[in-house]
């Protein structure tokens, strides 16, 4: 992509072919739902999905005719649910108490399902819960010696361990590191390069939102059975911006929580209560995920007064988005808009990010990997530069957010550290 100036742009060390076994080793453990080749722009894929398409409900329906009537390509978004029973599990349950709020019926392809019972099984796995880390210990060499953990009773326990990997978040990653200092690391561990915390970067999400005479029901069927389009998701210099993101069309929570963003929607009183009850059934998002841009200035650190329920300062977030993400996000917004009204929405209202910045559901780069220990805090196998046992395998390693949802590259790319470390080559 090249520079862009007031952004830190860095390559990957890794490349697309370094992760597709491990998208492919995730996607067939996992039972992921999807149609290989109708995402026109999709990479080479090893081989399709394990399971079919969920079935297209009808916000996803209006979003693949809206496309469809614009001659742009849309498909079925493959998803980490189970259209039909796949290895030993059920298929999902479309639930509207699935929505953003757990997974009651346990039917969803998730870590909890899936890897958390197989490992359980193994007899290897020791699965302590409700212990929270304070910090990361070093040994004489400074090395990784475990971890100081407060369990349910309030007890302090040092667990030591050959290797140590954090997988907390990107946000709570970074806040670990920083609140683990020593004589060698003053300023947070791992952190001589002052770049644990920093180019963090959410994927800034809203949507247009439009309401139809027919009903959608866009409460009723959980983000499983949604769908995509990647048209805009590579650069293209004539739009005014660098780089692209996917769009979907969006149909999550109860009632959707981007009508309460709508620049025509009152904060409270009847005027509010009168647009949620011609929202509710009749309206869908078509949404988008703004590629955004790496900054050295946007960070996350810990906060000088407030302190969470143990007593640790809380992670403080500074986030300014670029120009660059404001003018993709407008792009994408009203290609989102474009698509409703070719759907034969009644009315249409763009929700620009500039209404809704700082939600933070994907979360990347505060930890970055890269070849130079001097502008990255991880070589390419997620272990530390400054500690050979330390690794990182959440979104904290990506140099860059992508366009895209993040957690089956954080799977592929935990799979890849995965095995590097039980290999050895650390
Ligand atoms: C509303 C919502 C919708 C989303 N939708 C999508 C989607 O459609 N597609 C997609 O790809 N992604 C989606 N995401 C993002 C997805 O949830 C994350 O990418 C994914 O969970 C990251 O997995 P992780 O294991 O790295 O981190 P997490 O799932 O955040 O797990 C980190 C764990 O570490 C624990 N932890 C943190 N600090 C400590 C500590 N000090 N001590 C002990 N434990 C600690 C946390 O309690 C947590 O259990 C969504 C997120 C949200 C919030």
């Amino acid at each position: 992509m090249g520079d862009l100036e007031g952004a830190s742009l860095a390559d990957w060390p890794i490349s697309y072919d370094d992760l597709e076994p491990y998208y492919d080793k995730v996607e067939w453990a996992f039972g992921v739902s999807g149609q290989a080749g109708a995402n026109k722009h999709e990479s080479r894929r090893s081989r399709g999905y394990p399971c079919p398409p969920m079935p297209q409900s009808r916000y996803a329906q209006k979003f693949h005719q809206g496309c469809q009537e614009l001659g742009w390509n849309s498909f079925p978004t493959p998803q980490a649910a189970l259209s039909r029973p796949y290895d030993g599990r059920p298929a999902t349950v479309i639930s509207a108490f699935a929505q953003q709020h757990g997974d009651p019926t346990g039917t969803r392809s998730s870590a909890l399902n899936v890897f958390v019972p197989q490992a359980v099984a193994t007899g290897r796995y020791d699965l302590r819960a409700d212990c929270y880390v304070r910090e990361i210990t070093l040994d004489e060499r400074g090395r990784a010696k475990g971890a100081v953990y407060e369990d349910a009773d309030g007890d302090l326990i040092e667990q030591q361990a050959d290797v140590v990997v954090l997988a907390c978040g990107a946000i709570e990653t970074a806040r670990l590191l920083l609140l683990s200092k020593s004589a060698r690391f003053p300023d947070g561990l791992a952190n001589g390069s002052d770049l644990v915390g920093r180019n963090v970067t959410f994927h800034e999400y809203s949507a247009a939102v439009g309401t139809f005479d027919d009903p959608i029901y866009a409460w009723a069927g959980g983000g499983y059975v949604s769908a995509s389009s990647f048209e805009f998701y590579e650069s293209d210099d004539s739009r005014g911006f660098v780089g692209g993101g996917h769009i979907a069309a969006a149909g999550v929570g109860i009632p959707l929580p981007i009508n309460w963003t709508l620049p025509d929607r009152p904060s409270w009183g009847a005027g509010a209560k009168q647009v949620d009850r011609e929202h509710f059934n009749h309206s869908m998002a078509a949404a988008m995920v703004v590629h955004d841009m790496p900054q050295h200035d946007n960070r996350v650190e810990l906060d000088d007064t407030v302190v969470d329920a143990w007593g640790l300062p809380v992670a403080r977030i500074t986030l300014t988005p670029h120009e660059n993400d404001l003018r993709m996000g407008k792009f994408l917004i009203d290609r989102n808009a474009e698509i409703l009204e070719a759907a034969g929405a009644k009315t249409v209202q763009k929700v620009y990010i500039d209404r809704i910045t700082g939600n933070c559901s994907h979360q990347h780069g505060t930890t970055r990997m890269g070849n130079d220990p001097a502008t990255s805090v991880l070589d390419r196998n997620c272990r530390a530069h400054e500690v050979d046992n330390l690794f990182v395998v959440d979104g904290s390693p990506f140099p860059t957010g992508t366009g895209a949802n993040p957690t089956l590259t954080i799977m592929a790319n935990a799979w890849r550290v995965a095995e590097h470390i039980a290999a050895g080559r650390h």
